[in-house]
């Protein structure tokens, strides 16, 4: 009688409902515009004239306005948090970033142990040690640190190290030789000396001098950014290999901190990087080594001391650097820590009431109709050689994908938050984490662990694990509108799917086979048709402008253009067969398929900084986002045909001349 009922009520309300929205927001395009000229300003071009970037911000855009919804549901979350267990740790940890009074009565008192330590360096033993620990608790240690699966053997651990020890963004940030350059180096000297009184370190210009020398030698040392990312995986060493083949400096001493031992197997990204930074430690004198390492220090803990370091170092990275306006309020930065460090406490209790089951069932439904349509694409890939098909058809059929959270939830159990110690909180919580991994290693156990938590904005794929991950922040609208028509979520988070799954095939995760393992599976011939596409779609980025005389890379952006042209190609597949040939309907006067095109250009609005942008095209493997819209679509046939595009458009392009891989 009940379900009777319950099944007569559902039908009313069906019928009494409006019909099916597309989800576009529409008062954002801009008419006068045609799409097949300028789909991104079609699209984008009422909201590109009337948004403004938060003066705390240095891009903004679809991404960072979900990432701020996200932060404040987090924020109320914390605000109606009871006491005691992990909700007490979050209180005390966001309270700690909140007590501006207590910070600043503090003053430096609280980073003058180490600063201390670091002064009282007397051998290059001693400062291998001090490098250690000061990287145990990511406070200024000079390389990036990843404990992991081993690819060659993914049921065994490996901690991969990446080169560093710069603190300016880039390696050219050293090198290059324009005034805009030039005087970005000045000011970094000043903010050294800045940085250095403040904290009653020797700020003599000599002193302050040979940092920057010393940064430059490292500089010249480092592998730039884009070959990096294209390069085969590095051979294992272990601490005999490094002190044998990296003479210099004492690695055994940097390692213990750390809780690494001999037994650890250690991947060297860059090992001529490394073989350079060692054998530099036995010519600069120790004392500069000294105050290298209290400026990384100093910089890495200066937003948890007194707003005069705080503000030093928003001053040259935030206004200098980035273009920044202001600095980020106290709050925000407290709902950044507590997802940092805390994440997996704060994620359950944030997709307990911003993530329903029906929206994590219905993108699990997608992600299969995905997989499925990036089959069919293997399937028809003519340039593929029957084996390596049936090796990319393998990695499809054993891809895992993680929707809205873990499975699991890890403790944060024994770890100390005291509502009254801010740079004590991260460091013992950076500590935690260290131990944490290192606990994994020894165990040889890795429990099914995401790399960020539910309440980020962002999406992976593992080439070890063979995995993609999508958090539950990033599952909203309008990336995912669970009220929308499908198209338009096939255009938006179908497509970002499609992309994390077209990183198992881009230069990089093809390398990686469906276990995770690394293990060359492509034929020559697969090879080479791969790089053919691969150096074309290169040559279309490289061809973009978007500073005068400033151009994409398409290198250094080839892993994610890939991605993008993939997984847009495939988010038009799987829409085709979610309908199951019966006709898309047309919605605020769109075809279906014009739909997931106008949605793909819409999650892609964006303003950023100018002086951001400059960093970004140096650095970020991504393509300005407006380029990531139209760099893909004018490669999809489908895009092409939606909006009738002739020869004159000017996102038409010959059919000879589309990039197609999937
Ligand atoms: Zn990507």
């Amino acid at each position: 009688m009940r379900l009777f009922l319950a099944l007569a009520l559902t039908c009313l309300v069906a019928a009494a409902q409006p019909a099916v929205k597309s989800g576009l927001d529409v008062s954002s395009f801009d008419p006068s515009v045609r799409p097949q000229d300028d789909l991104y300003r079609f699209v984008n071009g009422h909201w590109l004239e009337s948004a403004v970037i938060p003066a705390d911000r240095v891009t903004y855009g679809t991404f960072i306005e979900l990432a701020d919804r996200a932060e404040q549901d987090v924020r109320q979350i914390i605000e109606r948090l009871g006491r005691g267990g992990t909700e007490q740790q979050i209180r005390d940890l966001y309270a700690s970033m909140l007590d501006e009074g207590r910070i600043e009565a503090l003053g430096a008192a609280p980073i003058q142990p180490e600063l201390d330590r670091i002064a009282a360096i007397d051998s290059p033993t001693a400062l291998a040690r001090q490098i250690g620990h000061l990287s145990a608790m990511n406070a200024g240690g000079p390389f990036g640190a990843s404990a992991g699966l081993d690819a060659n053997n993914p049921a065994a651990l490996i901690v991969t190290i990446t080169q560093g020890g710069t603190l300016l963004p880039e390696r050219d940030y050293y090198f290059k030789s324009d005034e805009a350059t030039r005087a970005i180096r000045e000011k970094y000297l000043a903010y050294l000396t800045h940085i250095f009184t403040l904290a009653g370190w020797t700020s003599d210009a000599a002193n302050v001098r040979a940092v920057l020398d010393l940064e430059t030698t490292l500089a010249r040392a480092q592998q730039p950014h884009a070959e990096s990312r294209i390069r085969p995986p590095r051979k294992p060493m272990n601490l005999r290999d490094a002190e044998r083949e990296m003479p210099g400096f004492v690695w055994t001493e940097w390692a213990k901190p750390q809780g690494l031992d001999h037994a650890t197997t250690i991947v060297f990204e860059q090992p001529e990087f490394f073989r350079a930074f060692a054998a530099t430690v036995t010519v600069v004198p120790l004392e500069t080594w000294k105050s290298w390492l209290a400026a990384r220090y100093i910089t890495a803990s200066s937003i948890y001391v007194s707003r005069a370091f705080a503000d030093a170092r928003f001053e040259f990275f935030g206004r200098v650097l980035s273009g920044q306006e202001a600095p980020r309020e106290r709050w925000k930065r407290g709902v950044s820590l507590v997802n940092g460090y805390l994440g997996d406490a704060m994620g359950q209790m944030y997709v307990r009431e911003h993530f329903p089951e029906s929206s994590r069932q219905r993108v699990r439904a997608m992600v299969r109709t995905i997989v499925d349509a990036f089959r069919d694409a293997v399937r028809e890939a003519a340039w593929m050689t029957p084996d390596a098909r049936r090796e990319a058809l393998a990695k499809l059929d054993f891809l895992q994908a993680g929707v809205g959270y873990p499975d699991r939830w890890r403790s944060y159990e024994g770890l100390h938050m005291r509502a009254d110690d801010l740079l004590g909180n991260v460091q013992r919580a950076q500590k935690f984490e260290n131990d944490y991994r290192i606990m994994r290693l020894r165990r040889r156990f890795e429990p099914r662990q995401w790399l960020m938590p539910p309440q980020t904005v962002n999406a992976y794929y593992t080439p070890s694990r063979n995995e993609i991950i999508l958090p539950a922040a990033m599952l909203q609208p309008p990336l995912f509108d669970p009220a929308a028509d499908d198209a338009v979520n096939y255009g938006g988070i179908g497509a970002i799917i499609g992309h994390e799954i077209g990183h198992a095939f881009d230069q990089r995760g093809r390398r990686f086979d469906a276990f995770g393992r690394v293990r060359d599976w492509w034929t020559a011939g697969d090879e080479e048709q791969f790089q053919h596409r691969a150096r074309r779609l290169v040559a279309q980025f490289n061809a973009y402008e978007p500073l005068p005389g400033q151009f994409v890379n398409g290198e250094l952006t080839l892993g994610e253009n890939i991605g993008d042209l993939g997984g847009l190609a495939v988010a038009v597949r799987a829409y085709r067969l979610s309908l199951r040939r019966k006709p898309a309907p047309t919605i605020d006067g769109f075809s279906g398929e014009q739909r997931l095109f106008l949605r793909w250009a819409q999650i892609w609005r964006e303003k950023i900084r100018e002086e951001y942008l400059r960093q970004t095209l140096f650095l970020n493997q991504h393509a300005p986002p407006k380029y990531r819209a139209h760099g893909a679509v004018v490669n999809v046939d489908a895009f092409q045909d939606a909006f009738g595009l002739k020869p004159g458009d000017k996102l038409y392009r010959e059919p000879a001349q589309r990039v197609k891989i999937w």
